[in-house]
């Protein structure tokens, strides 16, 4: 996963598209998330059950339903909606529980060898539990995420796999020497980078691989005097924190993206480099 306790990176296999050279052009797409043209992306979800049928209480038609609507409440800010069309359960004692994310791949390969994904519409797969991980996208501008069976409850991972999916990357943990976002905003300083660092996004603050220690939970604010590459202490305000694509504590619930995120997810729509989104559009 992505933002809670213990071992939690993501893994795509396409990590490497989201940081060509020009693949983040803005400047044909509207600066205003009301400007954007209405899409609605179909979202099917298929749930891991052992093979006695039993297990995964929480893959319900309720809960999926809750699930996309808090999809929708997010991604309305931009324009995108999901479209429930559907569920299914697989008794699989093999995928009920995947401990690591290389399962997850296998278990999409078999998925796909026997017809269950589509490609017409996000496939969201559920098993009842994953080891060293919440919730991972196959891949950066695809339609193939899982989640495990708690995470269809709680918000946040969905949330964010799906702004995986959308070719968002964390906002704090791309930073490193070769890959240095500097903390400075205004974009005629000579330190300014924020929009070829870090996660490609202007507005949102950069970041670093926080140490839980560094975070007051109650309050959502970093207590750091750590720098940047430059010299410059990182400001963090407590909405970077809350953001569905930081890495921080389970504590600090997740709540916002920021304007540049949500523009950089519609120009990965627009992009669309497998058709992948298309195919799963409704309108
Ligand atoms: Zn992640």
């Amino acid at each position: 996963m992505c933002f809670a306790q213990g071992s939690d990176e993501c893994s795509f296999q396409n990590k490497q598209i989201s940081q060509i050279p020009g693949k983040n052009s803005i400047t044909k797409l509207p600066q205003n998330l009301a400007d954007f043209e209405p899409v609605t992306f179909n979202i099917y979800f298929w749930g891991f059950r052992l093979e006695d049928n039993t297990g995964n209480v929480a893959f319900t038609q309720e809960n999926i339903e809750a699930a996309v609507e808090r999809l929708n409440t997010l991604y309305n800010q931009c324009n995108i909606s999901f479209n429930l069309i559907g569920h299914n359960v697989i008794l699989s004692n093999e995928f009920y529980h995947l401990e690591g994310r290389h399962r997850f791949r296998e278990m999409v390969a078999a998925m796909r060898a026997e017809g269950n994904l589509r490609t017409d519409a996000f496939n969201v797969y559920v098993s009842n539990e994953y080891s060293g991980f919440a919730g991972i996208a196959l891949d950066y501008y695809g339609t193939i995420l899982g989640i495990s069976s708690i995470n269809l409850i709680s918000s946040g991972t969905l949330e964010h796999e799906v702004g995986h999916c959308f070719n968002l990357l964390h906002t704090n943990e791309t930073n490193n020497t070769l890959n240095c976002e500097s903390v400075v905003r205004d974009p005629n300083s000579q330190y300014f980078n924020a929009d070829l660092t870090g996660d490609f996004v202007a507005d949102t603050a950069a970041g670093y691989k926080f140490e839980p220690e560094e975070i007051d939970a109650t309050t959502c604010t970093l207590n750091s005097s750590k720098k940047d590459c430059y010299g410059f202490t990182y400001k963090v305000p407590s909405s970077f924190l809350r953001n569905y694509m930081t890495i921080s504590v389970p504590e600090c619930s997740k709540d916002q993206l920021t304007n540049g995120q949500f523009i950089r997810i519609r120009n990965a729509i627009e992009l669309d480099p497998f058709d992948h989104f298309q195919n799963a559009r409704i309108d």
